[in-house]
């Protein structure tokens, strides 16, 4: 390998950032920061109509956030800029020119209803739709005629017609194509912007990339990029077509599968680095069953040739249960940084909570890590350590608070518990234990309801644990309150569905 790797991701600014893209940086960063060499990031903005400054904003915001960082780029500039592609527009003009000086770009001045005609007609003949080429020997009377007309040329590229073209890549190998199957490109648009085609092969010689890495839907597009590298004499690349990423239901990837903004994705609370070591996972394998792997392992064992052709499929359910494993591995100080922002909006933290508080919530966070998946979560199945405005579940209600004897057990307690001088976990069982002894009923019998009472739900971490981060006062009021509540009648199960 040459020592001056340079790979570059390259998105366009246009809609929203997905989860393929994302992949496509991470697998370029990979591959880059693994072996050394350079990152350059290119804003592919030659689609003037769809690019937006927010979608370029969520592409900074996406990378940043999973740490993929780039060494050349149009916000800390570098020896190639300019890398947004839309202050580059002379240099492809010139390219373009170069073209039709040697003969292999022309001007087209078909309209799209014209080129929905020739589709249709070609599609009626059980012909592969393309363009037909008719703009391909024009003569200057044509010309001439069709200006007159008011219509505005672009410049198209004209393909080879006979033999194929073959790329060696990296991931998919050896792909031959039939040169007859593809019409002559754009390649510069009556605007004056380059087309992507065009923009790409430039960029990426005058970028001196070394590897293009990108996802396999791009691979027909490398026909049409080698044909151009040729005819503008350019050294090409070396390829790496990512293989595909495929829905549960097995088709591509996309907005009917949920959430595959990559914002969403941070919104719902995943980690940054179980994001990292779940994406690394689609298309790659470290070569053993492992699938918790640091980034630095991953940096470690990460290698182009290792990833595989067949499509994989993104599993939300395993995205979440490795999120789910982060979030139990985390340190709990982290977690609560994370946590706190989320915590703030929806009120159930002080803008400003203090270090006690703070250090409390770490606490919190400790306690419930291993029992939530999804920071997004966190505040529903911790809710009842920030208020007591919570509901009672329906197996609560089912198991425990519908039954007539709960409410003599939770006044009880309730009694017992006001009195207790110290507020731990240690003096919490000692004090469930001894009652339940004192009313020869097993502790469970305690516990349970009193769980139910205290959280509204019969599941969550330790009881005595739990109970210690609350206040005594609140602990109290809590098993007052569903006493009187249980008694009244009023904790019957409801109708609606169980959430497991
Ligand atoms: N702008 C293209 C995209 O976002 C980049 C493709 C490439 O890497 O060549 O898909």
């Amino acid at each position: 390998m040459p020592d001056a790797i340079r790979v570059r991701f390259a998105p366009a600014p246009t809609g929203y950032m997905h989860i393929g893209n994302l992949h496509t940086a991470l697998f370029n960063w990979l591959f880059v920061r693994g072996q050394g060499g350079t990152m350059v990031l290119r804003i592919e903005d030659t689609d003037e109509l769809r690019s937006t400054p927010e979608a370029l904003g969520v592409i900074y915001d996406g990378l940043r956030w999973l740490g993929l960082d780039w060494d050349e780029g149009p916000d800390i500039g570098g020896p190639y800029a300019p890398y947004m592609q839309s202050e580059r527009l002379a240099i492809y003009q010139g390219y373009a020119q170069k073209l039709r000086d040697l003969g292999l770009g022309y001007e087209c001045f078909c309209t799209p209803e014209e080129l929905e005609e020739q589709r249709q007609l070609m599609r009626a003949r059980g012909i592969p739709p393309k363009y037909d080429g008719r703009c391909r020997n024009l003569t200057e009377a044509d010309e001439l005629r069709l200006r007159h007309e008011g219509r505005e040329p672009c410049i198209r590229f004209r393909v080879r017609e006979t033999g194929k073209t073959v790329i060696n890549d990296i991931i998919q190998g050896e792909v031959i194509y039939e040169n007859a199957l593809i019409g002559d490109p754009v390649i510069a648009k009556t605007s004056g912007f380059p087309t992507y085609h065009l923009a790409v092969v430039v960029d990426d010689h005058l970028m001196q990339i070394t590897h293009v890495i990108r996802a396999v839907e791009h691979l027909p597009n490398t026909q049409i990029h080698r044909q151009l590298q040729e005819a503008l004499e350019i050294e090409p690349p070396q390829y790496a077509h990512l293989p595909l990423i495929l829905g549960e239901d097995r088709t591509k990837l996309s907005k009917r599968h949920g959430a595959v903004a990559v914002t969403d994705y941070a919104e719902q609370g995943f980690l940054p680095e179980a994001m990292v070591n779940f994406l690394a996972l689609l298309g790659w394998s470290p070569g053993s069953e492992e699938e918790i792997l640091s980034r630095e392992q991953i940096l470690d064992k990460f290698s182009l040739s290792d990833c595989s052709r067949s499509p994989s499929v993104f599993d939300l359910g395993k995205a979440e249960w490795m999120n789910g494993q982060y979030i139990n591995d985390a340190d709990p100080e982290h977690l609560a940084d994370l946590l706190l922002p989320l915590l703030q909006e929806e009120g159930l933290m002080a803008k400003d909570p203090g270090a006690d508080r703070h250090q409390w919530l770490v606490m919190v966070a400790q306690l419930m890590q291993s029992r939530v998946k999804l920071l997004s979560t966190f505040s529903t199945w911790a809710r009842y350590f920030f208020t007591d405005a919570f509901d009672y579940d329906n197996r609560a209600r089912q198991q425990w608070l519908n039954d007539p004897e709960t409410a003599p057990k939770l006044t009880a307690l309730a009694d017992r518990l006001a009195t207790l001088d110290e507020w731990n976990a240690e003096a919490l069982e000692q004090a469930v234990r001894g009652l339940a002894e004192e009313l020869g009923v097993k502790a469970a019998q305690v516990i349970h309801p009193c769980r139910a009472a205290v959280t509204g739900t019969t599941i969550g971490p330790s009881l005595f644990h739990l109970m210690e981060l609350l206040e005594q006062a609140d602990v109290v009021g809590r098993l007052r309150r569903a006493a009187g509540l249980s008694a009244a009648g009023e904790l019957k199960p409801t109708d609606e569905e169980e959430s497991a």
